[in-house]
């Protein structure tokens, strides 16, 4: 607390990011990080920019990333927007398209940044509860709002929406935006950039974070209408011209391009999730379907909270979340190489014997 700080700093509740601790030998599945590293054709990209172009400012257009992302998507530039993180882009998303006199709606379970982003510029929320199965039920925005922002698959969840209820959302949602949060899509469902050119109310964010290994260099993107497009611009022109450095913009080209090592790394995390989800099954816990690159799930008798503290004792790191009170037993765990997952389950095998021999 500082009498120097203005009134909004004052009512800020900042996110709080999973942590980013520097013990070396870790099993780090806290933060849905890839476990394999980025396209080797990323790090030549990133290497061959460095050098006396660095005196330049990059492209404020970015337009050879934006023209890279909208090939692969089969889409036009002018649908393309990016920014320094999906985070970025989803707060200018906040302020740009879902700020109006209406409440915003999201689901009481999901990414937590929202809410921040919401208090950040004042913006009116209501959170939806998901079903009793941890769903987003559709019909439950059928209702007056100033714009939809969920992520799909939902997080911390991992569960996915049908695309046709995608379509069913959009079709009775037409007079405000909604903001669908691609963060996980690449990891089990198809994205609705298709919906786009029927839809001039829907924007996709996007992230280079988790399908492509690339969380460090910070680049995300969204998908929607030119119009939309603009208004974002606009947002990014009045906060900061040049989000995207020259080395994020060579490595996200580059990521986009390399289509092999996309789909095998994402085919490998998604065979050791199935395989993690069935271990953990094994070990008597409930796992919740994913389509992501983690799994959400509980055991019936040990607490989230007790789990998470006996890994970490273990050097093995997973994120709790504390509240809502409805998944202060779940675990979220990211799905790491086959030898992480193998760790964990090895670990958790004997903190559960451990508590049985106690009783
Ligand atoms: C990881 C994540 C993001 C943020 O990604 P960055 O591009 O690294 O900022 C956005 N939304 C959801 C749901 C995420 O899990």
């Amino acid at each position: 607390m500082s009498r120097y700080w203005s009134a909004v700093v004052h009512g800020l509740t900042p996110y709080v990011p999973g942590e980013q601790p520097k013990l070396a030998d870790l099993v780090k599945l806290n933060t849905n990080e890839n476990p394999y590293s980025p396209s080797q054709r990323v790090i030549e990209a990133i290497r061959a920019g460095t050098g006396d172009a660095l005196r330049l400012y990059p492209d404020p257009l970015a337009t050879e990333l934006r023209q890279a992302i909208a090939g692969f998507h089969g889409l036009d530039a002018a649908q393309v927007f990016v920014g320094n993180g999906s985070d970025e882009v989803l707060a200018h998303a906040f302020l740009a398209l879902l700020k109006h006199d209406a409440p915003i709606l999201f689901p009481d379970i999901s990414y937590s940044f929202y809410p921040v982003y919401a208090r950040l510029y004042g913006i009116d929320y209501q959170e939806i509860p998901l079903t009793q199965a941890f769903e987003i039920r559709v019909d439950d925005y059928f209702r007056a709002n100033g714009g939809i922002i969920f992520p799909n698959p939902n997080a911390p969840t991992g569960r996915l929406l049908a695309f046709g209820e995608i379509e069913r959302l959009l079709q009775a949602n037409r007079d405000s935006v909604v903001v669908i949060d691609e963060a996980y899509i690449d990891f089990g469902g198809a994205s609705a950039a298709p919906l786009i050119a029927r839809h001039p109310q829907l924007l996709l964010v996007h992230t280079l974070s988790k399908s492509r290994a690339l969380a460090g260099l910070r680049v995300g993107y969204a998908l929607g209408h030119p119009d939309l497009i603009a208004g974002l611009v606009r947002v990014k022109d009045s906060f900061n011209s040049y989000p995207l450095d020259r080395l994020a913009l060579a490595g996200g080209i580059a990521a986009m391009q390399d289509a092999a090592w996309f789909e095998a790394t994402r085919k490998t995390i998604m065979a050791s999730r199935e395989g993690l989800a069935a271990g953990l099954q094994a070990l008597g816990f409930e796992v919740l379907p994913s389509a992501a690159n983690f799994v959400f799930a509980r055991h019936p008798q040990v607490r989230g909270e007790a789990l998470a503290a006996r890994l970490r004792e273990r050097s093995i790191i997973v994120r709790h979340f504390r509240l809502p009170e409805r998944i202060a037993d779940f675990l979220r765990i990211t799905v790491g190489t086959q030898t992480q997952c193998a760790a964990l389950l090895a670990a958790l095998q004997e903190i559960l014997a451990a508590r049985t021999a106690l009783g």
